[in-house]
């Protein structure tokens, strides 16, 4: 396939075949807001009227190479004309990988295709490999929508309502989310009180510690508006796992592949975690996802070796060959490297944009993982959903794909787009952003 360039619009959007299908499928053609793929290429998606549109989000963080990267397309084809289903010998060397990427000794993975089933095989394992029946997770957290998933998330009430009850011996407690701080604080002069939390409040009026299994910890917060813990916090919530026997449990879905600038998002910090949950980017696109434990952890502690955790697609040949293709391409196209590079670059265009733009409260990231908070006053910090929506609704009109999420009330827009961007992609991508941003804030 040559290749795309973009972005270009040339009718709508939607334009008449898209229209006519979200007319079709019952659907109000304004409801057009993420790109229908007719075909999809390094950083562009083409919809069926011809429209090309700049994907900031990487399809949710998952084609962290690029849509269709030869080298993924070419392994996955390879693989198909062999074989479809049942175990490789590609399921068993990536192991060995994953454990060189993790750098902590040899790994028991359980493999699936979501991240929300990577969270819910954690959960069973850490209650397992401990007997203990409590998990830890955090405020604002996002860890899926399966129902353990949901259990362990508190990125947003809705997620929640009217599906529980839910999972019971999950405990929420304040996460590092210093621009939306839960405890009304300010970095430094909090002194990580969040932390201090856990051991000063939870373990001393309402969570027995030597009940607790495991601690579940998103490097950043994604979803909750792209929160960086700040220096020292990921590293004293291990020391506070260390002391009281709690397994730390790091979920990766997001951060992994090189989407922070680094293979994994604890790598910022130097920690390395009992339990990762990989997933997203790991198959290019192909789903695959992993739950990778110490393999002494289980078998240490279980008379029954192996747990049951059956499900008919494991590590499926596709999802397999595809997170090879996907960790060569990573390395070899030294795209952590060009995370580090670009994101910087995309944070200062970004940051340079708040001079002009009022309803940008506050740009922060590491890597390709930004977020850009949309706010009523600066100052104040007040949340502005609908500026937010109405931004990326107006951004998507001009042809660049993204959306806004947030936690506590906050609506931030994410740009996270594929590791491969370059320079000339950023500056064009930030032009169309600021000119939604300027006819939003003239309304
Ligand atoms: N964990 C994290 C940190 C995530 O960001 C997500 C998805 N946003 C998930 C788990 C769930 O992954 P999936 O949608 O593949 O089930």
């Amino acid at each position: 396939m040559p290749s795309l360039q973009g972005p270009r619009i040339v009718a709508g959007p939607p334009g008449p075949r898209v229209t006519k299908l979200l007319r079709d499928s019952g659907l109000e053609p304004s409801s057009y807001s993420s790109p229908i793929v007719e075909e999809a290429k390094g950083i562009y998606v083409k919809d069926p009227d011809e429209n090309v549109f700049t994907d900031l989000i990487s399809g949710r963080c998952v084609v962290n190479t690029g849509y269709n990267h030869p080298r993924v397309v070419e392994a996955v084809k390879r693989q198909a004309e062999r074989s479809i289903h049942w175990q490789t010998e590609q399921a068993y060397t990536l192991i060995g990988r994953l454990e060189k990427m993790l750098g902590s000794g040899l790994k028991q993975v359980y493999w699936s295709q979501a991240g929300s089933l990577a969270n819910e095989h954690a959960i069973k394992a850490v209650r397992r490999a401990t007997g203990k029946p409590l998990i830890l997770s955090f405020t604002g957290s996002y860890h899926g929508s399966s129902m353990g998933a949901i259990s362990l998330s508190g990125y947003d009430p809705s997620m929640k309502r009217h599906y529980g009850p839910l999972l019971p011996g999950i405990v929420h407690v304040p996460y590092a989310s210093c621009y939306r701080c839960p405890l009304r604080l300010e970095h430094p002069s909090c002194a990580l009180a969040c932390l201090a939390y856990i051991e000063e409040v939870a373990f001393k009026s309402y969570v027995p510690a030597d009940e607790v299994a495991a601690v579940f910890v998103e490097p950043i917060q994604g979803d909750a508006g792209w929160h960086i813990p700040p220096p020292g916090w990921h590293q004293g919530l291990k020391r506070l796992c260390e002391r009281f026997g709690i397994l730390h449990v790091a979920d990766e879905v997001q951060t992994g592949f090189g989407r922070t600038g680094r293979w994994l998002g604890m790598d910022h910090w130097g920690v390395k975690p009992d339990v990762v949950l990989l997933g997203k980017a790991m198959g290019s696109g192909v789903p695959i996802s992993a739950c990778v434990l110490g393999r002494d952890l289980l078998q240490s502690t279980d008379p029954e070796p192996i747990p049951i955790h059956a499900q008919s697609f494991s590590a499926t040949p596709l999802g397999t060959a595809a997170a090879h293709a996907t960790m060569d391409v990573i390395g070899d196209e030294r795209l952590c490297e060009n995370s580090e590079r670009m994101g910087a670059y995309m944070k200062n265009r970004l940051i340079d944009l708040m001079d002009e733009h009022s309803s940008i409260g506050d740009v922060r990231g590491l890597g390709l993982l930004i977020g850009v908070e949309i706010v009523k006053d600066r100052a104040k910090k007040t949340p502005d959903p609908k500026a937010a929506d109405a931004i990326c609704a107006e951004a998507f009109r001009r042809g660049v794909y993204t959306l806004n999420m947030g936690s506590y009330g906050g609506r931030a827009i994410r740009v996270a787009p594929p590791l491969i961007i370059t320079k000339k992609q950023i500056d064009a991508s930030i032009e169309i952003l600021g000119e939604a941003m300027g006819k939003i804030e003239k309304n």
